[in-house]
């Protein structure tokens, strides 16, 4: 189909319709691609060598695309690519059953991102293996290496001192205690490595690029396989002082409730928590995943919804406190249970209205957030934006050495 375009257009008579219709294919294919050899571009595109390498050599002079040598079968290639001219910040968020990686370049756009199923209670090197290898991975598909990255951002499930960029909080994640997780990766990707709370990144996120942009004051609510919150004061997002603003997971909702891995006694995270969603459906619809309770909630299920329910008015109740305590103009729901819509926010944002002072001079807004899933890892993208000063950085793109692949 593809090599039809170069006919195609040359029927039409217009000679310069054909050229911009062939250089958006290139930049389009290499754009899907990552990168491609200027042979594998006439592979993908159907136009001849001759026609690809006129138009690279326009889009090379234009800043659009950037060429670097390689190898093609033990022979001398040239890899065409995107030009991210002034280097690249990888974003990774490790979740509770996720891990998501995205490169964003200097105009903040993600020009990579995967993401992996993470096992439940998943170890803290594996983790970070696994974090470090889909790095790598990711750099190779857009032609980049780990020489151009400024800067390594990592969203964890657990409140982080972002002074030292360890958990702050024993027992919250198994086994991730006393590391340096920021440490380690930094050794390995031969980078500086920032951590922070999901929570607190997601809030960052949504204040930078989601529904809390035109807000100076919002509180975001993380409705996942734990809850947090992030709190954004002034546009800056507030993480206290040993990173724990906003930690309504561990607010005591259950006095005789089940004992938390933070040690305390009936936390949020012991009745809104995945496993405290999933066991009450067992009896009338067999083993669940958190996924499967969300998916069938939005989808109506009555048993599950309202379980989803529920958990809205227990959250509203703890964030009303927040609400109270910070005044903010508006409190953004996300996380997997922010899928089901208004099955949670309806709920939450009744039990918030109720314990609230009503402000006729600035009512307090409750709205989804927009990022999705990718709020986290669209933050910790954000926060190195925010630490690495890009355009300082010589571009290193042309070079032709191999990049480094760390140890
Ligand atoms: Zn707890």
């Amino acid at each position: 189909m593809l090599a039809t375009v170069e006919g195609r257009v040359a029927m039409s008579g217009s000679q310069s319709a054909l050229r911009e219709a062939n250089r958006a294919l290139i930049v389009e294919t290499v754009h899907r691609h990552g990168g491609l050899t200027q042979v594998e571009l006439a592979g993908a595109t159907g136009l001849s060598t001759a026609t690809i390498s006129t138009i690279v050599k326009e889009l090379l002079s234009a800043g659009v695309v950037d060429t670097r040598n390689t190898t093609r079968s033990g022979r001398r290639a040239q890899m065409v690519t995107i030009a991210h001219r002034v280097g690249l910040a990888v974003g990774i968020h490790i979740g509770v059953r996720q891990l998501r990686v995205a490169l964003g370049d200097v105009s903040h756009e993600v020009v990579a991102e995967q993401t992996l199923p993470l096992p439940h209670e998943h170890r803290m090197d594996t983790s970070l293996d696994r974090a470090a290898l889909l790095v790598t991975d990711l750099l190779e598909r857009v032609g980049s290496g780990l020489d151009e990255v400024v800067g390594v951002g990592i969203a964890l499930p657990a409140p982080v001192d972002s002074a030292t960029g360890m958990i702050s909080v024993r027992g919250i994640m198994r086994g991730w205690d006393e590391i340096h997780i920021g440490h380690i990766l930094s050794k390995r990707l031969g980078c500086p490595v920032f951590v922070d709370n999901d929570a607190n990144l997601g809030a960052l996120a949504e204040s930078v690029q989601g529904a809390s942009r035109f807000y100076r004051d919002s509180v975001f609510v993380r409705a996942s396989y734990t809850t947090g919150a992030g709190v954004v004061l002034g546009g800056q997002v507030h993480p206290g002082f040993a990173g724990t603003a906003g930690e309504i997971g561990h607010v005591q909702v259950d006095p005789a409730g089940d004992i938390c891995r933070c040690g305390s006694r009936g936390c949020l995270d012991t009745v809104v928590g995945a496993s405290s969603l999933i066991e009450p459906l067992r009896a009338s619809h067999g083993p669940l995943t958190l996924r499967d309770v969300v998916q069938r909630a939005a989808d109506g299920d009555a048993g599950c919804a309202r379980v989803v329910a529920d958990a809205g008015s227990t959250i509203g109740a703890v964030v009303a406190g927040l609400a109270i305590a910070l005044n903010p103009q508006a409190v953004v729901v996300g996380g997997e249970l922010a899928e089901t819509g208004e099955t949670l926010l309806a709920p939450l944002r009744d039990a918030i209205r109720h314990r609230v002072l009503l402000n006729q001079i600035a009512p307090l807004e409750v709205v989804p957030a927009e990022l999705g899933e990718r709020a986290e890892v669209i933050g910790a993208l954000e926060m190195v934006f925010r630490s690495i000063d890009f355009v300082a950085r010589p571009s290193e793109h042309s070079s032709p050495s191999e990049p480094g692949m760390g140890d």
